[in-house]
């Protein structure tokens, strides 16, 4: 079994210091007869890449001067996109352990050439404020592209008036929490005012749904009789506060004639909303997050505190939750698979909580395992088309994001952005063979048929096997198109 024993990564500076005399200099590169996948289609053809985009799709392209890459035999993907990540963020006094390199590492050794992060409006301050701060996280660090989204906390006249400035720089979606009372949740004034700003200016609003005042209290209640292992996380968040709190944004949404996207769903209750909705015409989106198709609440149940590990929110669901998921994939209530990559040390960090689960840090690790995971679970056990993992992964995040015409797809003009995909070989994936400078993958074990071989991020070849050739810096912001789907 042609398993990946994956190299260990030095630090950025080390790899500033022996790559600074020696930015490779991009050339053309033909990779001959791939069978290329896109959300619509699956073929055999020659991809030539010139410099950062790909200048022709053909069969038997003659070009001299090229360097040739055998792609016979195997699939070329277009780079993943997953647009829910949390790099370098603050959460609970503590924060999330991958930053613009790590992550960016991570995210490239499983098929991932773009993301789109959170930048968090900070207390008193503004949204730019908030796109300052994190451009200067992600600059120099960068390995694969990215953008932003804003993540609004508090809304005045002039945070308004800042939403109608967001496309100007490239930002085209904002988040909003319904949960995390009394720290980054907003009430039903701020959600409706955003989305009616939305809806003239182009940006996509986002929402994390789940019924944070209900949540509050039933946490209390738990601490108080003396419930303090990581199961309570999930029981102190119910499904039908998810199913609520949706049901709530979508009715906003559709009152302010707002499109929605909706992050992380993970539940019938919630998904049942979601489906009425597009039944009625509206334009509500869905994303749900790959952790949530692979465990239940009862891993968080899982002896020695381990299941720490799992907390995240929402929370994990029941068997028939994963399977509502799955069918919502396949029959397209559900637009996207994100990672909401969001990695906290189990050893420091997650046991923060080790005594009182409200204190766990929320999040888990997911990034690299993504399309691996999805492949296996969604293609190689029948759930869903090879075209639709593309769609799932790439295309759809592209067009829902303003990326559609440069990156999601495999045509001439789009970004080289893609993934060369052994799906033959077995991976066993461990913490020990993965990228994130998290201490643990949820996934420890799984073996997954289907791997990346070679990852290509604007016509740079970024993986190549187990080596990691990319160089910090190379990634870049991407600034997205207004919202007009
Ligand atoms: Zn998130």
């Amino acid at each position: 079994m042609p398993s990946r024993q994956l190299n260990l990564l030095g630090q950025p500076s080390a790899l500033v210091k022996s790559n600074l005399y020696f930015r490779k200099e991009k050339m053309k590169t033909i990779i001959r007869n791939p069978t290329i996948v896109t959300a619509s289609d699956t073929f055999i053809a020659d991809v030539l890449i010139d410099n950062e985009t790909i200048s022709a799709v053909g069969v038997e392209l003659d070009v001299r001067d090229a360097t040739i890459v055998d792609g016979e035999g195997k699939y070329l993907l277009p780079g993943g996109i997953d647009v829910h990540t949390h790099l370098d963020m603050p959460f609970g006094g503590t924060k999330t352990c991958d930053d613009f390199y790590t992550g960016h590492v991570a995210a490239a050794f499983g098929g991932t050439t773009t993301h789109i992060d959170f930048a968090i409006q900070p207390k008193g301050g503004g949204l730019k404020d908030a796109l300052n701060i994190w451009h200067e996280k992600a600059r120099d660090k960068a390995v694969i592209d990215y953008g932003f989204h804003v993540i609004v906390t508090e809304l005045n006249d002039q945070v308004l008036a800042e939403i109608a400035e967001l496309p100007a720089q490239g930002v085209t979606s904002i988040k909003m929490f319904m949960a995390y009372k009394g720290i980054l949740q907003v009430d039903d004034d701020t959600l409706f005012k955003a989305f009616e700003m939305c809806r003239d200016v182009g940006v996509l609003p986002m929402v994390h749904a789940e019924n944070g005042c209900a949540i509050d209290v039933l946490v209390k209640h738990e601490l108080a009789k003396g419930h303090s292992d990581p199961i309570y996380h999930a029981l102190s968040r119910p499904a039908k506060l998810e199913g609520e709190a949706t049901g709530r944004a979508i009715a906003l949404a559709e009152v302010a004639g707002s499109p929605l996207f909706i992050v992380h769903m993970t539940c019938e209750e919630s998904l049942g909303q979601l489906r009425a909705a597009q039944d009625r015409g509206a334009k509500i989106y869905g994303e749900s997050c790959t952790h949530y198709m692979f465990f239940t609440l009862h891993d968080l149940d899982r002896p020695d505190f381990e299941g720490a590990k799992w907390v995240c929110s929402p929370p994990f669901r029941e068997k028939k939750d994963q399977e509502a998921i799955w069918k919502a994939l396949r029959n397209g209530t559900l637009s996207v698979v994100s990672t909401d990559h969001c990695a906290f040390k189990f050893d420091g960090q997650k046991s923060l909580g080790r005594d009182d689960f409200s204190k766990i840090p929320n999040g888990v690790p997911g990034i690299e395992e993504r399309m691996m995971v999805m492949h296996q679970g969604g293609v190689n056990d029948n759930r869903f088309s090879l075209n639709q993992l593309v769609a799932l992964t790439a295309t759809n995040p592209a067009r829902l994001f303003g990326l559609e015409g440069r990156k999601g797809s495999i045509a001439a003009g789009y970004d080289a952005d893609l993934v060369l995909w052994d799906f033959k070989a077995h991976a066993t994936l461990s913490k020990e063979n993965l990228h994130s400078a998290v201490d643990y993958t949820l996934y420890e074990g799984h073996v997954v048929k289907g791997v990346p071989q070679k990852v290509w991020v604007r016509g740079e070849l970024v993986v190549d096997g187990e080596t990691f050739l990319g160089q910090p810096g190379n990634g870049k912001f991407q600034p997205r198109k207004v919202f007009e789907v």
